[in-house]
């Protein structure tokens, strides 16, 4: 049992602080990375404060893990010392049932076990995030990143990456369609960037006049500010998909009047209730369609990060020090993200900010 250095928190109303806990032993399927840079998703800050009503504490959040390779178990074939490594939302999943057989980790019949906020599989330790020294994982919950990318920036694509990315391909969003991104933070600004790679017309639909150049810069043929009424109305009906972001309930019904006939409202962002409701003519009108999308699978990850590696896409990142996150907290809870936040762990090691 190893001791490693982390922040954490010890309930949903303490910020979070320095703490340490202990890693399993690495076992022989386990990789033992050590971490060189998390990034802080939003999800990172509705767990610590458990916004979703099902957190444990303590609590290390964290699962945009990018680190390198330190030891690796005697049946770990994919990765070796040395190598960069990255670990995302899960650390594990039944891996047997019809989801798992299928790569798709995620939506395991018995639960997948989350990175953090969770449990390791038939045992009580908690599990515990990015935002520390180490991690122990098994090599299927593991992905090969090139050592040649801008790591910090790679970071973000283990959760905001893969999110925006598995539904932009599972509904084959692409050339000749009409794409609406709602919300520019960590997520929106990947699904901008991946929309674009695919060949899709791409719209950001913002809260946020400000964010207006950026989104162009980062790849959007149009900005939509949603809350002009007169816009919103000039775009009724006539979006191909819709990747909704946003953190919290919200009004789904002025979005819903986007889409065209048979098109899809995908939603990412928000897991607890939706109000005010939905108004059945939202969705009767155009035959529209709103459904969900949960990161994506293992295979389809590591496919995301070589398609990311190829085209050379990687995360807009502002780097912070550990020492920070509770002020990251806050800018996020202000939707001020320039667009996504990426802890250097050196910060957490040598206990500074320098
Ligand atoms: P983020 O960086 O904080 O960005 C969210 C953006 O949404 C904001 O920058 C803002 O963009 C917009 N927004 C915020 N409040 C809004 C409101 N009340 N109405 C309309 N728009 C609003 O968050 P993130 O890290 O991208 O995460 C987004 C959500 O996805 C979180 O709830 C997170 O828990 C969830 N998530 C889900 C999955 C999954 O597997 N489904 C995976 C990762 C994260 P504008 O300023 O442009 O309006
Ligand atoms: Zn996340
Ligand atoms: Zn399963």
């Amino acid at each position: 049992m190893a001791v490693v250095k982390a922040f954490g928190t010890p309930s949903a109303a303490s910020p979070l602080a320095a703490f340490q806990f202990e890693r399993r032993e690495p076992g022989p399927r386990d990789v033992h990375i050590d971490i060189l840079y998390c990034g802080v998703c939003h999800s990172d800050l509705h767990q610590a404060r458990n916004d979703w009503g099902n957190s444990v504490y303590p609590m290390v959040p964290g699962h945009e893990i990018v680190g390198r390779v330190i030891a690796v178990g005697a049946e770990v074939g994919k990765l070796a010392v040395g190598d960069i490594a990255g670990v995302g939302c899960m650390v594990d999943s039944c891996r047997h049932c019809a989801a798992c057989q299928r790569g798709l980790e995620q939506y395991c019949e018995q639960g997948a076990t989350l990175t953090y906020n969770d449990h390791e599989r038939g045992s009580a330790r908690l599990t515990q995030g990015g935002y520390s020294e180490r991690i122990v994982v098994e090599e299927r919950f593991v992905v090969r990143v090139d050592a040649g990318l801008d790591l910090k920036a790679v970071a973000p694509l283990l959760c905001a990456g893969i999110t925006t990315y598995s539904p932009l391909r599972h509904w084959q969003v692409g050339s000749g369609h009409k794409v609406g991104i709602i919300g520019l933070g960590g997520l929106g600004h990947m699904g901008i960037k991946f929309a674009k790679a695919f060949g899709a017309h791409v719209v950001l639909v913002t809260t946020s006049a400000r964010k207006a150049e950026d989104a162009k810069r980062l790849g959007a043929d149009e900005v939509l500010l949603s809350t002009d009424a007169e816009a919103m109305r000039r775009h009724a009906g006539s979006f191909d998909f819709l990747l909704n972001t946003v953190p919290v309930g919200h009004d789904l019904n002025p979005y819903a009047a986007l889409l065209k006939l048979d098109a899809t409202m995908v939603l990412v962002g928000a897991i607890t209730a939706l109000e005010p409701p939905l108004q059945g003519y939202s969705v009767i009108a155009n035959r529209r369609r709103i459904a969900g999308s949960a990161i994506g699978g293992m295979p389809e990850t590591q496919e995301m990060l070589d398609f990311c590696a190829k085209h050379g896409i990687v995360s807009d990142v502002e780097v912070v020090a550990i020492q920070d996150i509770n002020e990251v907290y806050e800018r996020l809870l202000r939707a001020d993200v320039r667009y996504r936040f990426v802890i250097d762990m050196q910060s957490l090691k040598t206990g500074s900010r320098a």
